[in-house]
């Protein structure tokens, strides 16, 4: 990104203040109060007029006020004092190093590059449009918090997300602001010539796209950001950065390849600079950046690896993280474009990314009939190890990709799950930060996985905080609504009412996200007069506080909204339903934090994960949600309320039982058990039910034990993987001629015979011994090549195995394949035996597609 002005922040800082500088560059600032404040104290005016950035805000501060600042004992103390603590908080030993064997004493070798198209840190560094990008940044600032060293890559967009409001009608309208680079959280890299660094892609016609390094410092984590918008390049290749989720398929394939391709030689110019350490696991945080295992592939191609054993090397330490349990969801290309762009030499092999084929390299995407590469597709190729964000995500994606693995049932589709988290700091209001102190002690809460001494906060201690959380999402509420309405063309004449819109002591319900159609921000208007009727109660009344974007080419989700600000503008509700206009991160913490209710009602399964109940949880709000996403394998009617699903094809049929549901829950449950109060006036009903959805849901929905499990579950084995090919030159190829000779033999295995003995006839008792016997014909492969096993279980509706147990079988003496067991619970058991590939290099018995069942 090109500056639009030269003037340095800085020079205008006094020495002694330089210290701000620093603070105001490492964005840790976001997850701590005390810094916050100190900027604020500064110049109060300056700090709102910058819209609450640090950078910006240097920049606004009379020199004035800055001489006074540069003078004043007690604002220098508290300045040295953020200082300190950012430099301890950035040299001392975390959980990765106390937990990771070797990690100590600098490094058991791994670490990681985090690939994501968004990441949403602050709204004063706008390169983030919803929950994916938020995610994304709540997984630095955990992995920066737990010390796994991490340097993440994105893409630094000239233009913000738009930023929303309403005609007079209610219908979306967008608007998009420049990013100025001078006013951002960013610094250029320099490189060794003090020039800030670039790389470049070539695309077809030698057209050299150079791509400008930035970097953003997410406390420990350095974010690099990548710019095409720099003079040497045309005026068509310095829009490619231009803005987020705009333009076509052509223009979203160039900002992949900027991606992935130049995403892999930014972090790689990064670590020769001294910046971060060379990664030896790649994180692609969605498909984006799929094209950074290309890059990687022909990297190795060109230093003499061949295509098959260069791609095992990259699949080992590539970790895929898919986030849409719907097709649409998923980026797909013309596979012919695609094509154009790796614009392969006469010898087949692409200009894009030198020495790799492009035919081979487009086969890992192409989906059968030839014509459409799949992102996904790519991603589960180049990634041995890929998982989706929830439990039942993970079970939903694997039977979306079951056909990349015949042969093999569902369950065993090798795609795990690493449910969703948020960040605790960033998403905990201060007030409620503060019973977190109080109860779990002055503790690093990122490694603490036992919350129960949340059970000791008291109904007082809760009430009084969830009353001024509402109380500030009212006031805030408040001003949104009349800011929205001057905009929608009214007067400050006739705006007097939005001084008295909701209540503060009203069952408050939130509900705020991405306006898309799935999650159904309109089944609560299912029955109008019944939500009427339920909002205008006199003694026991319910407000909704609604916020959320549409994408601007989704004409139904902004039907939707239209729907919903018109219903709040035309029944006589509106001091009880507001739509809040621009939805953003700053908005969320005090919209959610506010919320007793977080409502959430998407199609099952269609929510991947969902995050925003997540923030409401970890602030004292009570969950109110379908049975999909995190809440599918969290929810408990201790903590909160489920929405029974209906198992009906028909959308509108099973909206209005859905919509019936909700009503019934929440007329007959919620609003009952808010307003009951005890002698001294206390809701003890709700209250306990708080304190058990913070002791009970509120560790397991943390970024930082997300990121835990990615390092235990995917990052080290990954690291492991990685290494293991790197410490033994021959292994690639060694795994690649064998998986030939495998490939090769499969047809020739087969199972003859198999019988259980020890059974009489088809009934057994539980605790018999049994065994089961197979005759099997390896033809070529060695008995170390195959995994033989019997599999047992449960039958199923489909007449199919569920849950399966594995036994392996082992050869005996008289050739035969045996394994004995005995059976502890009684009922139907189906069993039978199966073959598969064996090889220390693959992490699941899928990964090949051979498998002989009998
Ligand atoms: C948390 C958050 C989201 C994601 O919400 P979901 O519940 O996952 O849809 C989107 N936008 C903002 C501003 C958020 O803070």
């Amino acid at each position: 990104m090109k500056p639009l002005s030269t003037i340095t922040v800085s020079s205008d800082l006094p020495d002694v203040l330089a210290p701000l500088r620093e603070l105001a560059l490492n964005l840790r600032w976001t997850w701590r109060r005390q810094t916050v404040d100190l900027f604020r104290s500064l110049d109060p005016r300056a700090f709102v007029a910058s819209g609450e950035n640090p950078i910006a805000m240097l920049s606004l501060v009379p020199a004035g006020r800055l001489a006074e600042a540069s003078r004043d004992e007690a604002f220098l103390t508290r300045m040295r004092s953020e200082v300190g603590d950012l430099r301890t908080y950035l040299d001392s030993g975390r959980w990765f190093q106390r937990t990771v064997p070797g990690a100590q004493g600098g490094g058991d070798g791994t670490s990681v590059a985090y690939f994501s198209m968004e990441f949403g840190i602050t709204p004063t560094l706008p390169i983030y449009s919803g929950g994916l990008g938020i995610l994304a940044g709540d997984h630095l600032k955990s992995a920066s918090d737990l010390g796994v060293p991490l340097v993440a890559v994105g893409l630094l967009y000239q233009w913000g997300y738009f930023s929303q409001s309403l005609d007079r009608s209610g219908w979306q309208q967008e608007e998009y602001r420049l990013n100025d680079p001078s006013q951002l959280p960013v610094e250029p890299v320099r490189g060794a010539d003090g020039e800030q660094l670039t790389v470049a892609v070539t695309l077809p016609g030698a057209r050299e796209v150079a791509i400008a390094v930035w970097t953003a410092q997410v406390g420990r984590v350095p974010l690099l950001l990548l710019d095409t918008n720099v003079e040497v390049n045309d005026e068509q290749d310095r829009q490619i950065t231009d803005r987020l989720y705009g333009g076509d398929h052509e223009h979203r394939i160039l900002q992949e390849i900027v991606l992935g391709i130049g995403g892999v030689r930014a972090v790689e110019a990064y670590s020769a600079l001294g910046g971060a350490p060379a990664p030896s696991v790649f994180h692609l945080n969605e498909g984006h950046a799929g094209f950074s295992g290309l890059e990687r592939v022909g990297r190795r191609m060109q230093a003499g690896t061949g295509f098959s054993e260069a791609v095992a090397e990259v699949r080992a330490g590539t970790v895929f993280t898919t986030h849409t349990p719907v097709p649409a969801g998923i980026d797909r290309f013309d596979a012919a474009q695609l094509r154009g762009h790796l614009d392969a030499d006469g010898s087949g092999l692409s200009r894009l990314i030198p020495s790799l084929p492009v035919e081979a390299a487009l086969a890992l995407g192409i989906e059968e009939g030839g014509d459409v590469f799949n992102m996904a597709q790519l991603g589960f190729r180049i990634a041995q190890r890929s998982n989706g964000v929830a439990k039942l995500h993970g079970a939903v994606s694997r039977a979306m990709f079951q056909d990349l693995y015949p042969g093999f049932d569902v369950p065993e589709v090798p795609i795990g799950s690493v449910t969703n988290g948020v960040h605790r700091r960033t998403w905990t209001s201060d007030h409620m930060d503060d019973l977190y102190t109080k109860a779990l002690g002055d503790v690093d809460i990122s490694s603490l996985s036992d919350w129960s001494a949340l059970s000791t906060l008291t109904d007082h201690e809760l009430t009084e905080t969830r009353d001024a959380l509402r109380a500030e999402l009212v006031t805030m509420a408040r001003r949104h609504v009349r800011d929205s309405w001057l905009r929608r063309g009214a007067v400050e004449a006739e705006l007097a009412w939005t001084d008295h819109i909701l209540d503060p002591h009203a069952l408050t319900i939130g509900f705020a996200r991405r306006v898309s159609t799935y999650k159904r921000l309109t089944l609560m208007l299912s029955d109008p007069e019944r939500l009427q009727r339920i909002l205008l109660d006199q003694t026991r009344p319910v407000q909704i506080v609604v916020a959320g974007k549409s994408h601007p080419a989704d004409r139904p989700g902004k039907e939707f909204l239209q729907q919903l600000v018109q219903f709040a503008d035309d029944h006589g509700v509106r001091h009880r339903i507001v739509f809040l206009p621009d939805y953003d991160i700053r908005m969320a913490s005090v919209l959610i934090a506010g919320s007793d209710v977080w409502l959430n009602n998407p199609v099952r399964p269609e929510e991947a994960s969902g995050t925003s109940g997540m923030k409401a949880v970890l602030n004292g709000g009570l969950t109110f949600s379908v049975s999909d996403g995190w809440w599918d394998e969290l929810k408990d009617d201790d903590a909160g309320w489920t929405i029974p699903t209906a198992d009906v094809e028909d959308q509108v049929h099973r909206d209005a039982v859905e919509a019936e549901a909700l009503y019934e829950i929440l007329e007959q449950s919620i609003v009952p058990l808010f307003y009951e109060r005890d002698a001294r006036g206390m809701q003890r009903g709700w209250m306990t039910k708080v304190r058990s959805s913070l002791v009970t849901v509120a560790p397991q929905i943390t970024a930082a034990r997300m990121v835990r499990d990615y390092v235990t579950d995917l990052y080290l084995p990954a690291a492991r993987a990685a290494s293991a090919f790197t410490a033994d030159p021959a292994r690639a190829g060694e795994f690649t001629a064998w998986r030939a000779e495998v490939q090769d033999a499969w047809s020739a295995v087969s199972i003859q015979h198999v019988s259980l003995e020890g059974a009489r006839g088809a009934a057994a008792s539980t605790g018999d011994e049994l065994t089961l016997v197979a005759d099997v014909e390896l033809g070529r492969l060695r008995d170390t090549d195959v995994l033989i096993e019997a599999v047992l279980g449960e039958i199923g509706a489909g007449d199919e195995i569920i849950e399966p147990q594995l036994i392996p079988l082992q050869r005996g003496e008289d050739g035969r394949w045996a394994a004995r067991f005995a059976l502890a619970a009684p009922g139907e058991v189906g069993f039978t035996v199966r073959i598969t590939p064996q090889h220390p290099v693959l992490a699941s018995r899928a990964e090949l597609g051979l498998v002989v069942t009998a």
